[in-house]
């Protein structure tokens, strides 16, 4: 069997898992998924790697399949080892197998341990590869000028800090800083007003490049492990007054949230789309090009933005979904042109890092990616189905992103959730 009739083998849609709750009808962990993620069973323990079966966590260190729990490593394998280590868990894990007796043991619930971060990444860049979201915040604070020249030729980031990348699940308290009103002669040292969400897709990079040497974007996905859910939490009026000429700084820096699970290129394989960049745009460069990502280059994973805030929890209403968006959608540049052009210059990645996406806001205004550009610029107030209304995030609220793939022949996969709560 080959390396690709082996993937489309574990892509089934009729393969069925002994762990049961794996065929729950909306389940994000179908047999078909198998992400990979971090937990442990109690805070003093050391971080173990884990596969989201159903509603449980397979210790896959305890299955024998590999002899360590450093997910840096894993994430590095060669792309056939990685196919490999995917066969072997989705027949261990399938109605039947031999392996069900031996493996039981090592499966926990989910709710009964504690995720972390998949990876402990060494770096992390966040692009901007959403197009309609720099268009409309582009609009808010350059109005004659919303989209940079530059926009259509770069596959545009920053860099931003690893320290601050938190598991789902993590409060943080809301961050102060420098902020200027338009009107006031000096700046104030004080809290945030505008404290904003962002939603984006996290690519954990797999195998990294030597320093020097630039990866072709033939071979960009080679070196992508897959994709998690991401919120880069940002204060708008302290990156209003800071973001000149260097880009975000503090702004950004205080939180940003990793969704507990990487789903693998390999089970994203039944939901690419073709890379279109319409005639009125510049085509890519010739480095940002090719076949490949003109076939399939893009993914199509739908985004949905939940909202609960703390008057709905004490009232024991469940989060509310406030927009909805779709990665293909609102890329102008793929997951491999953003490896590509992050490496052109020879800028070398370790297995691990992190990109963020930017804010991925769909084309209509009711699919934007964060409050600054749904409630524009913070003029236009959203209502909730209890009567609140938000502009910006006030203590307590809960931010939780979603993410699933679906489409007719092929199993629905999702991200699970990523989690996050600002306290005062
Ligand atoms: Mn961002």
């Amino acid at each position: 069997m080959s390396t690709e009739q082996a993937l489309a083998a574990t892509l089934n849609p009729a393969l069925r898992s002994w762990v049961s709750s794996a065929q729950a009808a909306d389940c994000d962990f179908p047999i078909q998924n198998l992400p990979y993620g971090r937990f442990r069973t109690h805070p003093q323990e050391a971080w173990r790697i884990g596969v989201a079966i159903g509603d449980q966590v397979l210790d896959l260190r305890a299955t024998g399949l590999i002899d360590h729990a450093d997910m840096a490593r894993l994430v590095a394998m060669p792309r056939a080892d990685r196919v490999a280590l995917r066969m072997a868990l989705s027949k261990g894990l399938a109605e039947g197998s031999a392996e069900a007796t031996a493996w039981a043991p090592a499966l926990h619930a989910q709710l009964a341990v504690q995720l972390g971060t998949p990876c402990d990444a060494g770096d992390y860049t966040d692009f901007f590869v959403g197009i309609h979201h720099a268009t409309a915040v582009g609009k808010l604070f350059r109005p004659d000028n919303p989209l940079m020249p530059n926009y259509h030729w770069v596959p545009i980031a920053y860099h931003g800090r690893s320290s601050t990348l938190v598991a789902s699940g993590t409060t943080f308290k809301r961050p102060r800083g420098q902020v200027k009103a338009p009107d006031a002669n000096a700046p104030t040292l004080q809290a945030t007003g505008r404290l904003d969400y962002e939603l984006e897709l996290g690519i954990v990079i797999g195998r990294g490049n030597e320093t020097g040497e630039p990866i072709d974007i033939s071979q960009a996905e080679d070196h992508v492990f897959g994709l998690t859910l991401f919120n880069d939490w940002s204060a708008r009026d302290i990156q209003a007054w800071e973001y000149q000429p260097l880009g975000p700084f503090l702004a950004k820096n205080f939180a940003s949230t990793v969704s507990p699970w990487i789903v693998t290129l390999e089970a994203l394989a039944p939901f690419r789309r073709p890379f279109v960049r319409s005639a009125e745009h510049p085509q890519p460069l010739p480095y940002l090009s090719s076949d490949a990502n003109n076939a399939a280059g893009a993914m199509d994973v739908k985004l949905e933005v939940l909202l609960q805030t703390r008057q709905m929890r004490d009232a024991g209403l469940p989060h509310q979904r406030i927009s909805t968006s779709n990665f293909a959608d609102a890329a102008y540049w793929t997951v491999a042109q953003m490896v590509a052009h992050h490496t052109v210059n020879g800028c070398g990645l370790r297995p691990g890092d992190l990109f963020g996406s930017g804010t991925l806001s769909g084309p209509q205004h009711e699919q934007a990616g964060c409050l600054l550009e749904l409630t524009v610029g913070g003029k236009q107030p959203i209502a909730l189905s209890n009567g609140e209304k938000r502009t910006f995030l006030q203590d307590g609220d809960s931010v939780v992103l979603r993410g699933y793939c679906e489409r007719p022949g092929a199993a629905r996969i999702g991200f699970g959730l990523c989690e996050g709560r600002v306290i005062g």
